[in-house]
């Protein structure tokens, strides 16, 4: 018998009573991920959830002792969740669970509005890697934040409540799409025609100068009424359209999830679940919720920042213990997702390597692309303590690659761990069409990945 038929299913694995665990949580992780759309969306549910949990906010300098429980927030983006244990953390070290809550989505430009042939649209900048054309004709949500002049805040949650209205971007009726047609996925949609639609009705009272205006007038005006905003605020503000709408199961036994930001809530939500079940153990356990991930970890919120090395060493000071050497015997699991095996597409896929929906939490040595480049190739040792942590707890995991080796590649934060000389492996689920506004991952697997962060933690 060939070795990947080895491969284990979690749902025929699973008892009575399992399953009904795996579908109880797949309840809780709808709800979250419903309410998160966005890092600033995520951090703000995390920090109410945590404080709920008994998470007060970190200190740096302060003293930390066994059974301390802390929550520190970096620009309302990142957000880390320390558990201290009672353990020598210098000899120990921490355990790190890090993924990321940013996914790929449309941001407003700094002049976004603009009115076109009485039509008022939103220019829109891309983040992260997305298909254009998928974004087109669907439903969007506006999730954001705005600065007034003087500093006062007004968030933005528009499209995600039943009777919101939504914002929508255009694409080309068939009957006139003979030349688009004929263009390749890439080129069909470009960047700069990801513009939505924001408004049609005129504002009657604005002067004869500025008919041409008057939808966009009318737009501003209604903002101004709903937030007390003015244009000139879009330059200080940042606005999201993300995917309207919510998780849905799918399939008549319901097994799958679909939903947008799969990657890589996830993730993020079973490290979270899996620290808040681990106050009973002994280790000094941090839980990341990441942002910028999806444009490549940069900036101040990124994982690319020293913002990661400074909350270790602090921790590791907090509890007394020399920073470098609680770093360096420290262990991560950089919980990120896979691409999961997809029948329609086998031509990219390598079967003997790929990770398949249902096989339990992905563990990936090394991600990267175009021959191992700018990945965290982690050590066969520490694949062998991740295998031992995961065996020891019996909980079923898979282990492959993204796909062919030159079919493309991706990357995640591990690199950016593994920098500051803590061993790191990547680890999380597979997900069917990942970055699509619509993502699919297997409520299997996604119990499956916070049995394996709960055992991370143990
Ligand atoms: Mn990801
Ligand atoms: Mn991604």
């Amino acid at each position: 018998m060939d070795y990947e038929y080895k491969r284990k299913n979690v749902f025929k694995e699973a008892d009575e009573k399992k399953t009904e665990e795996i579908f109880s949580y797949a309840e809780g992780y709808k709800d979250f991920l419903n309410k998160a759309k966005t890092e600033r969306d995520a951090a703000e549910i995390c920090g109410k959830l945590a404080a709920e949990k008994g998470y007060t906010p970190y200190t740096f300098g302060e003293k930390l002792k066994a059974g301390d429980k802390r929550i520190y927030v970096n620009h309302d983006k990142t957000v880390f969740l320390i558990k201290a244990g009672s353990g020598d953390v210098a000899k120990e070290g921490i355990r790190i669970m890090g993924a990321h809550v940013d996914s790929p989505r449309l941001d407003l430009k700094p002049h976004p509005l603009y009115e076109a042939q009485g039509l008022a649209m939103f220019k829109t900048h891309y983040y992260g890697g997305i298909k254009k054309y998928q974004w087109t004709t669907i439903p969007l949500a506006l999730h954001g934040v705005i600065y007034k002049k003087g500093g006062e805040r007004v968030d933005l949650n528009v499209g995600d409540d039943e009777g919101d209205p939504v914002f929508y971007i255009t694409d080309l009726l068939p009957h006139l799409s003979a030349e688009q047609n004929g263009l390749t996925l890439g080129k069909a949609i470009k960047a700069e025609s990801l513009n939505a639609l924001v408004g049609c009705i005129p504002d009657k009272n604005v002067d004869e100068k500025d008919e041409k205006n008057a939808v966009k007038s009318l737009a501003l005006k209604l903002m101004h009424e709903k937030y007390g905003t003015c244009e000139e605020d879009f330059t200080c503000a940042e606005l999201c359209l993300v995917p309207a709408g919510k998780a849905r199961d799918v399939g008549f036994d319901r097994g799958l999830i679909s939903a947008y930001a799969h990657d890589d809530i996830c993730c993020a939500y079973p490290e979270m679940t899996a620290l808040f079940e681990s106050d009973a153990s002994p280790r000094t356990c941090v839980a990341i919720f990441a942002d910028k991930e999806e444009v490549g970890s940069d900036g101040i919120t990124g994982m690319n920042s020293r913002v990661i090395l400074d909350v270790i060493n602090a921790v590791a000071a907090s509890m007394g213990a020399d920073p470098v050497a609680t770093r360096y015997s420290s262990l991560c699991v950089s919980a990120d997702v896979t691409a999961g095996y997809d029948p329609n597409y086998p031509e990219v896929f390598e079967k003997r390597n790929s990770c398949y929906i249902n096989g339990g939490a992905a563990v990936q040595k090394y991600t990267g692309s175009a021959g191992k480049r700018a990945t965290n190739d982690a050590p066969a040792e520490v694949v062998a303590k991740i295998r031992d942590i995961l065996d020891g707890a019996g909980v079923i995991w898979q282990t492959g690659e993204l796909g062919k080796v030159d079919a493309g590649g991706g990357g995640t934060i591990a690199k950016f761990i593994s920098y500051i000389g803590i061993e790191t492996i990547d680890m999380g689920l597979p997900v069917l069409s990942m970055h699509a506004p619509y993502e699919i991952i297997s409520k299997a697997d996604l119990y499956e990945m916070h049995l394996a962060m709960k055992a991370f933690c143990k």
